[in-house]
């Protein structure tokens, strides 16, 4: 089983190699004993994650432990001998929780656990996602987006997706495809909803039971291929490659307590261009929930852009419309869930 688990993690990084450094590695590392949790499925609880870009090209989690120390869960895991999910992913499908909290309350107590700690300024982020069951996306969800878009008030949740290509790391750079592709290039910055439990036919006052977390996401745009191709197809100006970047941080949502009262803004090259309130949702992530639940099952770790408010260069008259560029950088940051930053090239 080894080697062919070696065999498969080579044959990826080579993949990975041969593709170049945006399609970034989809390989995780498993240890010895991940994979083989058979306990009860629990959600995260109190814990700051992020996603670290290793030296292999790898990609897992770390624990925040506080300003500028994190705690590198697979070297942790290894010098402890403590099983522990290595990845967001793992972790939420899993629902092996407690592993974490084990290892988490070793790294704490132990001095063995000293070489597991990195300096948060020290890392690649990178992605939180790799390969969710589902990406969920909402179109026209803050009332003052819909009248700077100038569309119709929706009766119901307005749904639409994104695919595995578009899920990128904070600090990620975008390549912008070429101009005869698409160039009017636009920011959304939303709060995305991170599942953490199996969701069927949930009632909104059930809902945020099945909520693991939250992050602040991106649901990068671009607006003739959304608007301006035949029919109008939202989708394929959603989910270019790197379209949705998402982090730094995955908070768990007891953590963030109330989702519908978070701060949420837009800085383009240090300037403020989308400055809300997710309390402006017209349908708020329990209502979000109960609907898409309505239609389908909802996975642990299936996530959820939820709309984004007004600023978007969209809703600027058409003669102020100046698209973001190769050179831009975009931070988007949500109140309690970090600064995602990124640039265009
Ligand atoms: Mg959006």
């Amino acid at each position: 089983v080894t080697s062919r688990r070696t065999f498969l993690q080579t044959s990826a990084a080579m993949t990975v190699g041969a593709a170049g450094a945006s399609q970034a590695s989809g390989a995780t590392e498993k240890s010895a004993t991940a994979g083989k949790y058979s306990g009860p499925h629990e959600m995260p609880a109190n814990v700051t994650l992020l996603s670290m870009r290793n030296a292999d090209g790898s990609e897992t989690l770390g624990v925040r432990f506080g300003d500028d120390a994190v705690l590198d869960v697979r070297k942790g895991s290894q010098l402890l001998g403590i099983a522990a999910p290595l990845t967001l992913e793992e972790l939420l499908k899993e629902g092996n929780a407690s592993g974490l909290d084990k290892l988490i309350a070793a790294a704490r107590s132990s001095g063995r656990a000293r070489a597991a700690m990195v300096k948060e300024s020290a890392i690649t982020f990178g992605r939180l996602f790799t390969n969710p069951g589902k990406i969920v996306c909402i179109g026209l969800n803050y009332r003052a987006h819909i009248q700077e878009a100038n569309m119709k008030l929706p009766s119901v949740p307005i749904l639409f997706n994104k695919y595995n290509n578009a899920l990128a790391a904070h600090n990620c750079t975008i390549k912008l495809p070429p101009r005869d592709i698409a160039y009017k290039f636009d920011y959304e910055t939303e709060l995305l909803i991170v599942m953490g439990k199996q969701a069927r036919n949930v009632a909104e006052a059930e809902a945020l039971n099945y909520v693991a977390g939250y992050c602040t996401a991106q649901d990068f745009s671009a607006r003739d291929l959304q608007l301006e191709t035949p029919s109008v197809q939202w989708m394929i100006g959603k989910t270019l490659d790197d379209f949705g970047p998402i982090g730094p941080y995955f908070v768990s949502a007891d953590l963030v307590g109330d989702p519908n009262n978070l701060k949420i803004e837009t800085h383009v090259n240090g300037e403020v261009r989308q400055s809300s309130n997710t309390s402006s949702m017209i349908f708020n992530p329990q209502k979000l929930i109960a609907y898409i639940t309505r239609m389908w099952t909802l996975e642990p770790g299936d996530i959820i852009w939820s709309g984004t408010p007004e600023g978007v260069i969209l809703g600027y008259p058409k003669e102020k419309q100046v698209w973001l560029k190769a050179g831009d950088e975009i931070v988007s940051s949500i109140e309690k869930l970090g600064a995602l930053r990124f640039k265009l090239a």
